[in-house]
């Protein structure tokens, strides 16, 4: 029978990492994923260009019900350490907003500098190979594959998340970590559009395509000053996929619609200043136009009021929509494009500083699957690098 020192199941970001660190330690490795190709989330992340890390990762930015839980290993892999490794492969990078830093190169060269890598330290490579159980054997583990059972002193699982069956997501992750005696937290599709029933869908159907910068907030969780994308579905862009992280069915999510800036205060001195002004020039002039026209709708005023009519009940009910536009959307679309999974393997029985099982020693779980969520822009890459790193100092 086959034995190798580790078996790594999963060859997306995490698994591929781990593969190439924990072979430079001398460890005889092999990634195996049920996939005919390796890294397929890097190749359609960030636009084609890999988002692959956040120059503002902190614990702070992921989800997870232990928030400290992340911090050791984000400390000591951190997002410059990412840049070492693709500086020495040739590849460069650009910061666009918000610390974000893009491959200059496509999102290919990513995954094929963590190939390199694998290859370089002596790490093996078994695509198409699906996994039909785990034992516990011989103070190892006895795996089950569709190319033979391979015995290895660790086990490391690399399946990442429910999101995007159609490229591999599987619960393999999930089902290993009960079999072993592991809670999950409740899993979630996050950093995901947002859909809507009835009035709102045709509306925002004939808004598609317009976007506006906005605060975006969830019931619970931080505010996001980010763009609102309206769409054929309902809502997206940056600042929806955020707070959907945060949101649970039932409840609503707020938009500040001036954030930064003081809706009253702009309302009376327009009114003031240009009393025979339209609202629909006003509104028009600060928003997209096909969104103030619909909008003034929505607030049941007539467009071709002039701002001079304006009571100043009615300018404190337009500020306070203009402040906090609620909505309680119906749904969000789900595993089919969400990005990532919130929820999973839960933190408690694992190492923060290692990512091992306490209850079964030589399991490890990183990346994706773990209950681990980074915010939009490039903290899910990090985790699973950070992650990958933890368990391969160890493995
Ligand atoms: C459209 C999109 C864009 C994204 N853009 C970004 C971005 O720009 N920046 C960012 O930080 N994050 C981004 N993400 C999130 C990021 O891709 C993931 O967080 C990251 O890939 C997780 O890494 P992972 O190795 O844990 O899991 P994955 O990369 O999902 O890898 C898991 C691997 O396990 C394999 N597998 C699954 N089940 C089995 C099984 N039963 N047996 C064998 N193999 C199995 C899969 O085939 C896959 O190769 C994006 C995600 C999507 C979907």
């Amino acid at each position: 029978m086959e034995h190798v020192d580790v078996l790594i199941i999963g060859a997306g970001a995490a698994g591929l990492f781990c593969g190439s660190r924990t072979a430079r330690r001398g460890r005889s490795v092999r990634v195996i994923d049920h996939s005919k190709k390796p890294g397929e989330k890097i190749r359609i992340s960030g636009g084609g260009r890999c988002n692959f890390t956040n120059l503002e990762t902190e614990a702070s930015r992921f989800l997870s019900q232990n928030r400290h839980f992340a911090k050791s290993a984000l400390a000591r892999y951190t997002p410059w350490d990412f840049c070492d490794l693709m500086a020495a492969h040739d590849l460069s990078w650009h910061e666009k907003t918000l610390g974000q830093l893009f491959c200059d190169q496509k999102s290919g060269a990513v995954i094929q500098m963590l190939l390199d890598e694998l290859e370089a330290a002596g790490g093996e490579l078994s695509l198409e190979t699906d996994v039909s159980g785990i034992a516990h054997a011989d103070g190892g583990f006895l795996v089950d594959t569709s190319s033979g059972p391979i015995h290895c002193d660790s086990v490391i699982i690399a399946t990442g998340g429910l999101s995007i069956p159609k490229i591999g997501a599987s619960r393999f992750a999930y089902d290993i970590a009960e079999q072993f005696g592991h809670e999950i937290v409740e899993t979630r599709p996050a950093l995901v559009p947002m859909t809507f029933t009835d009035d709102y869908r045709d509306a925002f159907s004939a808004l598609s395509g317009v976007s506006l910068p906005v605060e975006a907030h969830a019931e619970s969780g931080p505010g996001f000053v980010e763009n609102l994308l309206f769409t054929h579905r309902g809502l997206s862009g940056p600042a929806v996929l955020q707070v959907s992280s945060y949101w649970h069915p039932g409840d609503a999510v707020a938009f500040d619609l001036m954030p930064g800036a003081d809706p009253l205060d702009w309302l009376k001195t327009a009114k003031d200043t240009a009393p025979k002004q339209t609202l629909s020039q006003l509104f028009s002039a600060t928003f997209p136009a096909r969104f103030a026209d619909w909008f003034l709708g929505e607030l049941d005023l007539d467009k071709s009021s002039r701002l001079a009519a304006l009571s100043n009940q009615q300018i404190d009910a337009v500020a306070q929509r203009l402040n906090a536009w609620s909505l309680r959307p119906a749904g969000t679309e789900g595993w089919r494009t969400a990005e990532v999974t919130a929820g999973g393997v839960a933190t408690d029985a694992l190492s923060s500083r290692t990512m091992e099982s306490k209850l079964q020693p030589g399991l490890f779980f990183i990346g994706e699957c773990v209950d681990v969520t980074g915010w939009l822009g490039g903290y899910n890459f990090q985790w699973a690098w950070a992650s990958a790193a933890a368990a391969a100092e160890v493995a």
